[in-house]
């Protein structure tokens, strides 16, 4: 018997070279644990018919030691795939209606990139439909339940993702974030969850939702196993078809600009422990925060003071505009990259008497109540008279926000926030209530406004009616330096235990 639950890449990695099992005893393992597990969670969409098929390829390379697959850093190692990630021959719906019969015809990047590294494919995994939401409640395809407490969701948008992990139905998943989607579902279920840089891990693949915010990421057990795939995913150089992707030097010279890290401990030193972290008393002081959140945020501070790091109290004076600047420029994309989806170029059409109503048709029908009111929203603050007073006006303060961030990196190498304000709710909790859904983004949409990266560490519990909900804290490093989320990351993790 193969422990799901305390498997990590490096172990299952060990064990396959030793031929403790093979790839497709770790995939029948997992699909094993999906038939039981999944039916009552709904993490799964799909799990790939082919998925044997590729283990079954993954051992006959590493059977073959050719030193070329043996150094394959993911040989054998499988994935759950969020559904608005192509990957070609298979569908991807996004978890809507209007996709149902979709059938990726290429790679995304990042697939490829994992492909490339040995990677298998287990499956599909649910999510809010086009990624908007924060609950999976969104999904045309029914909630994705918290495998802690199956009343309570699993987060949102990369909520199959994160419950697939935390099942032990993945040993990873990709999940995308443009506002949190992979690190608040991360944090809901107990797992670790990445958001590059913006422009690390290219797009191309992936349906965009708001494409100056949309990254992609891993959903892991461990800090070390999202670094393991970002190191996979992100791109070494620009990615040709994604132009926001950053070059090779423009990495090197943004990571470059905040020197801290080496100039105070040296690249190699093992001396972390003088990086400086940043809290912002105004984000703790947050009405909706829950008392629980507050107390896990104090006890992980005391633990990283115990250790050394310098816990520096920092200002981000335009970080309250944050949420509804995100809540302005999100839809703005949203109802243009939404565009496509008529009923002619991509997936279903429901036919009316001509063109106009072909289209009303397909997108009334075939598109959820959340898509259609961001599509409006958006339109609504695009539209001449408001263009303006709305978009326009978010985009500075926008500026505003990424100032504060430059600024606060002059003085402390991370910030450190919880990941959601609240444990997971349950079920429902937040339906006729869209402000107080939106608001559990309160803490991870400045990440992408600004496009940093952020990661989302298990902290703890919750005690709630009897249940151990798990909590996660956030740390947000400058642009391109991952490497700082992975050593403080780490660190924190041995000092949990
Ligand atoms: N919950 C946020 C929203 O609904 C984040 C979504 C995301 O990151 N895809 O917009």
């Amino acid at each position: 018997m193969i422990d799901l639950k305390t498997l990590t890449i490096k172990k299952a990695q060990e064990s396959l070279q030793k031929g403790e099992y093979s790839s497709v005893e770790l995939v029948s393992a997992y699909i094993e644990q999906i038939k039981k597990v999944n039916p009552e969670v709904n993490a799964y969409l799909e799990v790939y018919t082919d998925a044997l098929d590729q283990a079954k390829l993954a051992d006959e390379r590493r059977a073959k030691g050719d030193k070329d697959s043996l150094t394959l850093p993911l040989l054998g190692i499988p994935f759950a795939i969020k559904d608005n990630i192509l990957f070609a021959g298979h569908t991807a719906s996004a978890s809507s209606k209007i996709l149902e019969q979709y059938v990726a015809s290429y790679d995304a990047t990042a697939i490829s990139k994992l492909k490339e590294a040995g990677a298998v494919f287990i499956g599909r995994v649910n999510m809010d439909e086009f990624a908007m939401g924060g609950s999976t409640e969104n999904s045309a395809y029914g909630v994705t339940k918290n495998p802690n407490d199956l009343e309570r969701v699993s987060g949102g948008s990369s909520g199959g993702s994160a419950a697939a992990v935390a099942m032990d139905g993945a040993l990873v998943a990709l999940g995308s974030d443009t506002g949190g989607s992979i690190r608040q579902p991360a944090s809901y279920c107990g797992a670790v969850g990445l958001k590059p840089t913006y422009g690390r891990v290219s797009r191309h693949g992936l349906m965009a939702m708001g494409s100056s915010l949309d990254v992609i990421g891993p959903i892991t057990k461990t800090v070390d196993d999202a670094e393991i795939v970002f190191d996979v995913i992100a791109c070494a150089d620009a990615d040709r078809y994604d132009s926001t992707t950053l070059t090779k030097i423009e990495v090197s010279e943004i990571a470059g600009s905040h020197k801290t890290l080496d100039e105070q401990v040296g690249t190699n030193s093992s001396n972390t422990t003088k990086l400086r972290i940043g809290i912002v008393p105004e984000l703790m002081n947050l009405d909706g925060l829950s008392k629980e959140v507050r107390e896990n945020l104090n006890a992980s501070i005391e633990l990283l003071k115990s250790a050394g790091y310098e816990i520096k109290e920092i200002s981000l004076p335009h970080i309250k505009y944050s949420l509804a600047v995100y809540y302005i420029l999100m839809p703005a994309e949203v109802s243009s990259n939404m565009a496509r989806f008529d009923g002619v170029k991509y997936g279903s059409k429901v036919e009316g008497a001509d063109l106009l109503q072909d289209y009303m048709n397909t997108r009334g029908e075939l598109l959820g109540k959340e898509v259609r009111k961001r599509i409006m929203l958006g339109t609504y603050v695009l539209s001449s008279g408001y263009h303006d007073a709305f978009y326009n006006k978010a985009n500075l303060a926008k500026d505003l926000i990424t100032t504060d961030f430059k600024n606060a990196f002059e003085e402390v190498d991370l910030i450190l926030t919880p990941t959601a304000p609240t444990p997971a709710f349950k079920i429902g909790a937040h339906t006729s209530d869209p402000v107080a859904m939106y608001l559990e983004d309160i803490f991870t949409v400045t990440a992408n406004l600004v496009g940093v990266p952020a990661v989302s560490i298990p902290s703890g519990f919750a005690e709630v009616e009897g249940k151990k909900l798990p909590l996660g804290i956030q740390f947000m490093a400058p642009h391109c330096r991952e490497d700082i989320l992975f050593i403080v990351g780490k660190k924190f993790e041995e000092l949990r235990g």
